[in-house]
């Protein structure tokens, strides 16, 4: 009997790779077992799905079924893969154990934790799936915040923890669709870590003019119970303020699911390490996606290093060796608020960002050369040109 090629995970890595694959060969029996539905859906969504008033149900965008059918794969849905055992090619799963000719890691990343006191630390969200969605979608949509003595509705109040780039896109969705939004950060500017300070400071001014408030330099300590009436949250931050929310989202930032991988012996730093192949250290076996740390040591958690890599890693499967080649991905930041675009420098590269016309900002090496840019409003139509700057 032909052993499948198996897949884990059924996010953008799992989907494409599959895609991709049956491009190339239409008849190699391909198993794709995932925890969760399997119904396809643009996680990129998440982010902006309020202003655009779409629940859950209206962001799955392929079901799961129709998902196996177009791609001839076999489904396992809500079925969890427990252990790998590279040597004897078998994953342990919830449902039993599968052999393997060939194995994708395709597990996607967690969101952060950190440890937080208060007898309501355990109602903080995070969204990093389309599960997670619908719990914060129906926390929002669910409960109506009414003012009592007046009979009039008030607006439920969110608490970002993170002004990253997931931070910053709900802030800017959760605001145009009317609720109110206060956002905590240890940091000086919102996205410190990937814009220019100067474009931090304008993406900041920008979202506090559509209402969202902002407590920079500080961290939430503790979330309790509000003792006053109706579900309300009381958000403690360090710097001694004291913060009301019906909800608080988590948007700290995500790590690579590593626990099957580490404990299956496969090499891993801040992701499952691959090779230019998207091998990982054992043979046979693969990882692409979030989960992944690519040859260059670079985590690429974006949609379009996935469908670079789902495309080559196709290729190899199908029986040609084929290296993944990542080009400038400059990523789109979905805050309409002030539209931007970055195309990063490689993390921990040296040098500066200096603006150079309005609206457009380059990083450049101690050697003058272009490394990375950052575009604001109209300016970001330019991103194709400056990309062609960069060396
Ligand atoms: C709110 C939000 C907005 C974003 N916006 C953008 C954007 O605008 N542009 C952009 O480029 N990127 C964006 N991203 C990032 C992008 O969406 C991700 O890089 C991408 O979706 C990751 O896909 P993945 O398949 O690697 O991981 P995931 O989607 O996390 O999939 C992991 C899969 O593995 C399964 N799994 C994990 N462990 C197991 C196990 N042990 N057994 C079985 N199954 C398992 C899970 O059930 C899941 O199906 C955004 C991310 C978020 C959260």
């Amino acid at each position: 009997m032909q052993h499948p090629i198996i897949i884990i995970g059924a996010g953008l890595a799992g989907w494409t790779s599959a895609r991709e694959l049956r491009k190339l060969d239409k008849t190699t029996p391909v198993l794709l077992i995932t925890a969760d539905s399997g119904d396809f859906y643009a996680k990129p969504s998440l982010s902006n799905a309020f202003v655009q008033k779409r629940g859950p149900t209206q962001l799955v965008t392929t079901p799961a079924a129709s998902m196996a059918t177009s791609q001839n794969v076999t489904l396992l849905a809500h079925t969890r893969v427990n252990a790998i055992d590279a040597a004897a090619r078998m994953v342990h799963t919830s449902a039993g154990d599968f052999s393997y000719a060939k194995l994708v890691l395709a597990t996607g990343a967690q969101p952060i934790r950190v440890p937080m006191a208060g007898d309501a630390a355990g109602e903080v969200l995070s969204v990093n799936a389309l599960q997670d969605f619908s719990e914060f979608h129906a926390r929002l949509t669910g409960v109506n915040r009414v003012a009592a003595d007046r009979g009039i509705e008030l607006r439920q109040r969110v608490v970002i923890m993170g002004a990253g780039l997931i931070g910053c896109e709900f802030a800017n969705d959760l605001i145009a669709s009317g609720f109110e939004v206060t956002v905590v950060d240890p940091s000086a500017s919102p996205m410190a870590a990937l814009l220019p300070a100067g474009l931090g400071e304008a993406l900041r001014e920008a979202l506090a003019n559509h209402g969202v408030a902002w407590h920079f330099g500080t961290t939430v300590q503790r979330v309790d119970h509000h003792a006053g009436p109706g579900s309300a949250l009381q958000v403690q931050l360090a710097n001694g303020e004291v913060l009301v929310a019906d909800v608080v989202l988590s948007a700290i930032g995500l790590r690579a699911d590593l626990s099957l991988a580490q404990a299956a012996g496969l090499v891993c730093e801040r992701g499952i390490v691959v090779d230019v192949q998207l091998q990982t250290s054992a043979a046979h076996v693969y990882a692409l996606g979030d989960g992944a740390q690519y040859a260059n040591g670079r985590t690429l958690p974006y949609v379009m290093p996935i469908m670079h890599a789902g495309k080559a890693l196709a290729a190899t499967l199908a029986g040609q060796s084929t290296p993944v080649q990542f080009p400038l991905m400059p990523v789109a930041i979905k805050t309409p608020a002030l539209p931007l675009v970055v195309a990063p420098a490689a993390p921990g590269m040296a040098g500066q960002w200096a603006q150079t016309e309005p609206g457009v900002w380059l990083f450049t090496d101690a050697d003058h050369a272009v490394k990375g840019f950052a575009l604001s409003g109209p300016q970001t139509s330019r991103r194709a040109e400056l990309a062609k700057q960069v060396v």
